[in-house]
């Protein structure tokens, strides 16, 4: 199987390139942020704090996940009910980032992302794709963009859902979870060493998926 890690800090637009470009790649997009934000709306729907290491990880056994990927798109599943809209909610982006920093959310959600990338050709963005998860992946980016673009793209985002958001607040946000992703202990946001650094900054989207399909294409060819 080819497997594509797509590391990077949170809005640099892992996202919506990574599907562009699995759509025109043919693989499957797994967007592991999603895992994290389902567990991180466990916790608050059972009214558990969310840096409540040990009710977290108890929690765990009493919690199913799992992915549906269907028309080009990825549904995520708790306990059955689907949580794909949930998930979104801006309580669910720092719920995430605190509950990713627990050790056992991460050995929890570790097989069900090796066994997706083992079993599909696939795209694979996070923030320890290339680093833990699949280190052995053929292609790893580390796509990246400065604080203030990606507050902006958030911001243009949830105005269009019709989410009501201050920019300073999402800014504010960006750069906290920033420094939680690469401070904590355990898989910190770093590039792989064998990571390829692509800063959207001044990207398209369109730019940016043309940049991972040429990458692709010539990992492939390497390769024979
Ligand atoms: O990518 P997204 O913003 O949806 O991720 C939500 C949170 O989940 C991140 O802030 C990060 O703390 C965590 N995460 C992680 N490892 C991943 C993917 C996401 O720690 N592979």
């Amino acid at each position: 199987m080819f497997n594509i890690a797509i590391d990077g800090p949170s809005g640099a637009g892992k996202s919506s390139a990574a599907k562009g470009a699995a759509k025109k790649l043919g693989f499957i997009y797994v967007d592991t942020g999603a895992l994290y934000r389902a567990v991180g709306v466990a916790a608050l729907q059972k009214n558990i704090a969310t840096t409540d290491k040990p009710s977290v990880t108890d929690m765990l056994g009493e919690i199913e996940i799992s992915l549906k990927f269907e028309n080009g798109g990825q549904k995520v599943y708790l306990n059955g009910a689907d949580v794909s809209k949930t998930i979104r909610l801006p309580e669910a982006s720092m719920a995430a980032s605190d509950v990713s920093a627990i050790p056992a959310v991460r050995a929890f959600l570790f097989d069900l992302q090796k066994n997706l990338a083992k079993n599909n050709n696939c795209l694979m963005d996070g923030r320890d794709i290339g680093t833990v998860v699949l280190p052995d992946a053929q292609l790893k980016i580390f796509l990246t963009a400065s604080p203030e673009e990606r507050a902006n793209r958030r911001y243009k985002e949830l105005i269009e859902r019709g989410t009501p958001v201050e920019y300073n607040t999402l800014l504010e946000e960006i750069i906290q979870r920033d420094y939680n992703d690469s401070h904590r202990a355990i898989a910190p946001l770093k590039p792989a060493s064998d990571a390829i650094i692509v800063d959207s900054s001044n990207m398209t989207l369109e730019d940016v998926i043309e940049k991972i399909v040429a990458l692709t294409k010539e990992t492939e060819n390497g390769q024979g």
